[in-house]
């Protein structure tokens, strides 16, 4: 049998690499039946670690457990372009190094990291790059209103920069599928396409799952819709990969 490998499309590497920001640990925990259906694998970028009980961090191991990856999402989730201004030693300092003693404590020891409020710029980066993390994950956000106008949409299939090429890269953006983004369901699929057509792995990610519109300050995403990706990605054979899985995987 004659074995053909040029010019032979691959789609080995294709997949999506889900995350979630903030806090939201009882809530995720909820999601993990769901995870387990589908069989799929997230990350979930955990910020202020020093408040987290003894029932989230056994909830976060459990998950870990599953296959999930545990990130890091900052120790006060401040303003690092602001932070950084007084020094790379005053920014560890307030933002990095007590909120990952707090996961050491825990029993965690992140290798990733999603910049609170997608706020970051190059000296950020290297200092967290330096600080041993394998990979830093940024927003991106398809649709923008201000004051209630929309002022630019872009399909996510044509979003170049929310696809990971296994190339190596340690700093990406993911898109944010929370529900104000306004993202469609059929997007979505056409997204998840693209990814099995170009082998490359989608980034997305969002913050509360939502059962219902938001309410009274709530930012999140709708689980129904969740639902449907991961059900999509099941559906065309795609891996899922945790964040710090990317830069590893040849
Ligand atoms: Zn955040």
């Amino acid at each position: 049998m004659i074995q053909c490998q040029n010019g032979a499309e691959t789609h080995e590497k294709a997949g999506v690499a889900i995350s979630f920001d903030d806090h939201f640990i009882n809530e995720w925990f909820a999601l993990r039946p769901m995870f387990q259906k589908y069989n799929a694998k997230v990350t979930f970028f955990v910020t202020c670690p020093d408040s987290l009980t003894n029932d989230e961090v056994a909830k976060l191991k459990l998950l870990q457990s599953d296959g999930h990856e545990i990130g890091f999402h900052g120790t006060i989730h401040g303003k690092s372009t602001e932070l950084i201004a007084a020094g790379p030693e005053k920014y560890k300092e307030i933002e990095i190094t007590p909120g990952l003693s707090y996961m050491a404590k825990a029993g965690f020891k992140p290798t990733s990291y999603a910049h609170p409020g997608g706020d970051h710029n190059n000296r950020v980066d290297s200092v967290l790059l330096a600080s041993g993390f394998k990979i830093l994950r940024d927003v991106a956000i398809s649709r923008r209103k201000i004051m209630g106008f929309q002022m630019y949409a872009l399909a996510p299939r044509l979003m170049p920069w929310i696809y990971y090429s296994f190339d190596n890269e340690d700093i990406v953006d993911a898109l944010l599928i929370d529900e104000d983004t306004g993202l469609t369901e059929p997007e979505m699929i056409e997204a998840l396409e693209k990814a099995k057509s170009t082998n490359k792995a989608l980034m997305l990610f969002g913050h509360e799952p939502l059962y219902s519109k938001p309410r009274n300050g709530e930012y999140g995403f709708n689980v129904p819709f969740l639902e449907k990706i991961l059900k999509e990605a099941d559906r065309q054979k795609l891996k899922f990969y945790t964040m710090s899985e990317l830069p590893q995987t040849k």
